[in-house]
Order: C-alpha cells, then structure tokens, then sequence
C-alpha cells in the first residue's frame, strides 16, 4: 500500500532529509502536500521532482512567488498561502502521514490538526510538544493517532524499549533508566572564559550533526538536551527521576533503556537524521535510509561523561522548569526561542541567552495549562518578556 504525506517543514534540514529518505522508496511513498515559510525556491525544486498535491506557504509573499513559478513550469499543483493555510494543512487534505518539521512554537497549530485527524505524526518539532506537553499527548490518545519519534534520541529509546503497544504502561514495567545521550555540542571543550565571545556560526559549527540553525545553537548550549528530556518525560509518560542525561561526544549511541536485570538496551548507528526519518516511515517495517552501516572496526572510543551545569546553565534552567512543571516548560521554550534568535541576529552574547531565559522564568508565575488557547497565550507572554529583556541587554 502506498502512504500518502504530509510535510510541514517541507525545506527544513529534516524535511529534506524526510524527501531523501521518500525518494529512495518511491514506490511506497507519495508526497500529498508540502509546506514551507519563506524559501519559494526551495519548495518549488521539491514540487517539480515530487509533484505533491498541494504547497502551502505560510509567507504570503512568497507564495505568491511559488504560483507564479508553478504556474510557468506547468505543474498543476494547488498553491494555499499564510499562516493559517499551513495551521489546517495536515487534517484539510487526505493524508496518511504527518512529518511535524516545524522549527519552533509555531510548529504547534500545524502538528495539532494532524492529530485532530488521526494521521500518524511523525514528530521531530519537540518544541511543540515541550510547550504543550499532557494536552498533547491525552489529544493523541483521545483522537487515536499515532505518535512517533523522530527526534533522534527519542526514536532509539523508543527501539530500545520492549516492542508492546507505544501508550501502555506495561512497556515500562522492567525498566530501571532511561539514558539520554547528548554530543555537548561545539563547545565542549572550549574554557569557559571563551564562551561569551562565542559567534553564531561557531554555535552552528556542530561536530556530529547537520541541522537548522536554531537547534544548533540549542545544541551548543544544551537547551537541546533540557527540551528533550522534557519531550521524553511526556513521550514515554516517565518521570524526570528516570531519565538520566548522558555526554556522549561521539554520537554513536543515540541513547539507551538500562532494565532492572543489569541489561543495557543502546540505538547505534551513524549520526544521519535519515535514520529514525526512515524507521518512523516504515515502523514496524524497515526501510533504506541512504545511511551507511557503522563500521565498527574504525571507532576508536566511546566516551561517556556527567554533563557540567556551569558549562550548560540553560540545561539546568530546563531541568528546573521540567520539576516546576505547569507552564513552565511553555515559558522556558518561549524564552529559549527568542533569545537563541536575538543571538543568531547578533543582537546578545552567547551566555546571555542562558540570562535571558532565567529572568524570563524567574518574572513568571507558573499556572496550569488546559486549553490549546490557554498555551498559545502564555507562549506569547513569555515571547514579549523575554524580548523586553532582550532589548535592555541590546541596549
Ligand atoms: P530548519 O530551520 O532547518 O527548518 C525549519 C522548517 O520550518 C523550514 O521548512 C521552515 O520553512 C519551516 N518554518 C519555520 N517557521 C515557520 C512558520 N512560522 N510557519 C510554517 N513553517 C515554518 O529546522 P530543522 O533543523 O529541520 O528542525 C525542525 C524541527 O525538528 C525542530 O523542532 C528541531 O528541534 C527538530 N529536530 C531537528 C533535527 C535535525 O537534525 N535538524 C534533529 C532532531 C529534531
Ligand atoms: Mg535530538
């Protein structure tokens, strides 16, 4: 049977990565529609080799540009444009799969409409689950979706764990720890003194991984790793105590279930996001990803470390936050956003980031969350505090 896709995040690094691993199984796959911000050229390249049905673009200048180059080429696909064009995408048309590759908060609509509709979601945009976590995961059970890891670590525990049914308890009967490895990022190893000075593309410089910018910079500073374990703690319906953070620096392991027998269950492979793209596709069948087999005769060492919190503060203003609970998980990935963007425009230095989302958390109060517009709001309260302390640090 042929699955038909959606792909919100279309020419996004995981989105290309998703189009990658579809054209090496095209008799599997059929590419419905795909979506995209501001990049018309981009998304034009994949409408002419993938011919989907409809592309959508939240820009509406830029769609505008993309009919006009479709309607030239002589494709007949339908171009839907602006923000809430991309929001119903997943549950308007036909689809069988959800890839949710939105960077950010406003990943959250989109990927919410695959669930209303009951697709399977594939789900790399942690962001969204991060700020909208119980009320995700009781609508995917409430609609009957099916949700699955994309986010690399998440996908290897995922295999790691026993190969019952996703959602139910009884899979995490038997475990002791779930290991959450993380590479440290560009920085590693760098004194701390130096950490300030720190340039966007050094932060992007990451040793293992090619990703989007703005997960780049969370992977030098580790926010990364605090979002993921929170995206674990609601994954997996495990609490913050069982999930352990791991450095890893090689990124060969991809993380690991520990059982209380002694057994230790790891994911390996090569670090390529087309992994667990095409494990997701095809899950519980497998798939070719294009991804070369770990040879193991030339890895030299596999390193394991506790991760250093004076290195990493913004891993400890998430681990705060995921204790704290409510709304802050909301607020510490508002703030992240915004700050890791003001770096990323060279407006802050490095280690302000970290400021900025702690004086961010330390001016909020913590409330319980119970509507999808209760979340929406107090992103964007978090948003424009976070970037009235951003402006007095810019000043
Ligand atoms: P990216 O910046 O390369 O791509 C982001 C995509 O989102 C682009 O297609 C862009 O057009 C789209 N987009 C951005 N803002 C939008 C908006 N307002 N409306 C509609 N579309 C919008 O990001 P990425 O690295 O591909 O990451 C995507 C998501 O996957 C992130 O949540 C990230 O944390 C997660 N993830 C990425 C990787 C990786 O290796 N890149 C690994 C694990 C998880
Ligand atoms: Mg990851």
């Amino acid at each position: 049977m042929v699955s038909r896709i959606c792909i919100l995040g279309a020419t996004g690094s995981i989105g290309c990565s998703t189009l990658d691993v579809v054209s090496r199984n095209a008799s599997l796959y059929t590419v419905e529609v795909l979506t995209a911000n501001t990049n018309y050229q981009k998304l034009f390249e994949q409408c002419q080799q993938f011919k989907p049905r409809v592309a959508v673009m939240a820009c509406k200048v830029a769609a505008k540009e993309l009919k006009s180059l479709i309607e030239k080429s002589g494709l007949r696909i339908i171009v839907e444009s602006g923000q809430q064009a991309v929001n119903d995408a997943a549950g308007k048309y036909d689809v069988d799969i959800v890839v949710a590759a939105i960077v950010g908060a406003a990943g959250l609509l989109p990927t919410l409409s695959g669930v209303k509709a009951n697709r399977k979601i594939l789900l790399a945009n942690k962001e969204a689950l991060v700020m909208s976590g119980d009320l995700f995961m009781s609508k995917v059970e409430y609609e009957g979706a099916t949700l699955l890891p994309v986010d690399s670590e998440h996908n290897a525990i995922f295999q790691s764990l026993p190969p019952t049914h996703k959602n139910s308890a009884e899979r995490l009967s038997g475990v002791n720890e779930i290991l959450l490895t993380g590479s440290g990022g560009p920085f590693i190893n760098e004194p701390l003194d130096n950490l300030a000075d720190k340039t966007p593309e050094q932060a992007c410089a990451h040793p293992n991984w090619e990703m989007g910018r703005k997960i780049s910079v969370d992977s030098a500073t580790m926010m990364n790793k605090g979002l993921e374990l929170i995206e674990a703690c609601f994954l997996f319906n495990v609490d913050i105590e069982k999930v352990k953070i791991v450095l890893h620096p090689q990124s060969i392991i991809h993380s690991m279930v520990s059982y209380v027998d002694g057994s230790v269950i790891a994911q390996m492979g090569n670090p390529d996001m087309r992994t667990p793209i095409a494990h997701c596709l095809a899950w519980p069948e497998r798939i070719e990803a294009g991804v070369k087999p770990l040879d193991f005769y030339s890895i030299k060492s596999l390193d394991f470390r506790p991760p250093d919190f004076e290195r990493y503060p913004c891993l400890k203003l998430a681990i705060y936050a995921a204790k704290e609970g409510l709304s802050a998980p909301c607020i510490l990935n508002a703030a992240n956003e915004i700050a890791v963007d003001a770096f990323l425009e060279k407006r802050i230095k490095f280690t302000q980031i970290a400021e900025i989302i702690e004086r961010t958390l330390s001016s909020s109060t913590f409330e319980s969350l119970q509507s999808i517009d209760q979340i929406v709001q107090a992103n964007q309260h978090a948003r424009d505090l976070a970037s009235k302390f951003v402006s007095e640090f810019s000043k």
